[in-house]
């Protein structure tokens, strides 16, 4: 039955590989001592590279897949701010220093990915479409209301409420209470970013090695300057003097600080078949990126060529197959978007984020280890901001203050990185959300 959801050339990889293929060629030789070594070849590691590298840092990155296998080329291609809290919240927690300090860091990640996009003349559909977050219940839309007029007197988002009536202008569908318009908010092919990056890191002169695991790093007696670490990788051994952890979702027993401190899910996608424009037009009128405002919340989007749907979400207890959450996914699509019931799944694939017990990203020094991770299921921009900043702190290029250091990284008593109360969890979210909460 199910079976038929699928196109006749089904793909349970990434949509975006299409055009951006995974970089099988990568170096496989380790050096025997470099200055800088990041384990993890996303976003974060190499825009910590990239600082590194055009500091005249001998910089090596080591991924376990081919460069960019984590979830930097399988994402939904979303940007924004990536903070999950308004500035009163944030003050009630943190004061009001750091509640400005980490809201102007939310705003300078979303304007770091178009800068650098320009700057390094990247191509890969980088364009600021704005995004609609649709009310789910109409109790969602006056909190979405009441949120809009909240004060955030660190920058002016422009966002704006739209009503129920009006919302056809957004979006062809009429499930939503209305919503809230943010029109800064951008769009990017992701496997495209992240290709056009690994260039980037290439020309720089650092080295890229995939397919090789970095099993254990012990720190070394009587060290030098230059050889603070003995990394042990599973086709070799390198010394060096900064290591960085840029593993997000696939953190492990490799660095189990940080592993305690990480509760990793599963994030499931789709990509339709082609789709004919009259009926794009109408679902997408304004070519926007779209979320709604579910704790298990749907984020979907028009592909760059506008011809197909690119739609995610969470859609099981525990981790499941791709042939199982693409037609779950499908099923969802539908319900928002009847006339499309016709057509077809192309790709279904998922991908490993990060969450944190405190909702937000952490990154800083543990154990003389550097760290950037934890971005819950929104790091295009946040991962490309942090590991810049990560790779100006190492090579000492301008003054770069992390606000996100100074948080408490927490963790749960017991707690050793497997999310045994992932299944209950979404079981309960999936209720409040029926509910409208
Ligand atoms: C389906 C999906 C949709 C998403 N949609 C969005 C979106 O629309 N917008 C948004 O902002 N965010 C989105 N995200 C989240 C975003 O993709 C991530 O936050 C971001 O890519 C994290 O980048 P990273 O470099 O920190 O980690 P990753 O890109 O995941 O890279 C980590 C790497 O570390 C490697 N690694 C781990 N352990 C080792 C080891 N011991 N040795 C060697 N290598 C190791 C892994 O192989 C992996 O390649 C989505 C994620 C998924 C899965």
């Amino acid at each position: 039955m199910t079976q038929a959801l699928f196109s006749d050339d089904f793909k349970s990889t990434p949509y975006w590989w299409e055009d951006a293929p995974i970089d099988e060629s990568s170096s496989a030789e380790l050096p025997d001592k470099v200055d800088v070594l990041i384990v993890g070849s996303g976003y974060t590691g190499l825009h910590t590279a990239l600082q590194t590298a055009r500091a005249g840092m001998q910089t090596l990155v080591i991924d376990s897949g081919h460069p960019g296998t984590g979830c930097s080329s399988r994402n939904g291609g979303q940007i924004s701010t990536s903070i999950k809290y308004n500035y009163a919240e944030l003050e009630k927690r943190f004061g009001e220093l750091l509640a400005r300090d980490i809201l102007t860091m939310g705003k300078a990640s979303l304007d770091y990915v178009g800068d650098f996009v320009k700057s390094e003349q990247l191509d890969c559909d980088f364009e600021i479409t704005g995004r609609f977050h649709g009310a789910h219940s109409a109790k969602a839309f006056s909190r979405l209301v009441h949120e809009i007029d909240q004060p955030n007197p660190v920058f002016n988002s422009d966002a704006y409420t739209v009503s129920r009536e009006q919302q056809h202008l957004e979006l062809g569908t009429d499930r939503y209470y209305g919503g809230v318009v943010f029109p800064h908010f951008a769009a990017v092919h992701p496997a495209r970013y992240h290709a056009g990056t690994l260039s980037r890191v290439r020309a720089s002169g650092a080295k890229v090695v995939g397919q090789c695991t970095v099993e254990n790093i012990k720190p070394v007696a009587n060290a030098n300057q230059q050889q603070r670490f003995r990394v042990n990788c599973s086709t070799g051994v390198v010394h060096a003097n900064h290591v960085v952890i840029a593993t997000n979702g696939y953190t492990g027993s490799l660095s189990p600080w940080q592993q305690r401190r990480i509760i990793p899910i599963g994030s499931y996608i789709i990509a339709t078949e082609e789709i004919d424009q009259e009926r794009m037009n109408h679902i997408f009128p304004t070519r926007r990126m779209l979320t709604d405002t579910r704790k298990l919340v749907y984020y979907y989007r028009p592909s760059p060529d506008h011809k197909r749907v690119v739609f995610g979400g969470r859609v099981s207890l525990s981790e499941t197959d791709v042939k199982k959450s693409g037609p779950r996914l499908h099923k969802e699509l539908c319900r928002l978007f009847p006339a499309l019931s016709d057509v077809k799944i192309s790709h279904s694939w998922a991908g490993t984020v990060a969450y944190t017990f405190d909702s937000l990203m952490h990154c800083g020094e543990h154990d003389g280890l550097h760290y950037a991770l934890g971005y819950c299921g929104s790091g295009v921009g946040m991962a490309s901001y942090l590991g810049k900043c990560i790779g100006q702190q190492i090579a000492n290029t301008g003054h770069v203050e992390i606000p996100l250091s100074k948080v408490p990284f927490q963790t749960k008593a017991f707690y050793t990185g497997t999310p045994w109360f992932l299944a209950p969890s979404v079981w309960l979210y999936r209720m409040r959300d029926k509910t409208g909460f």
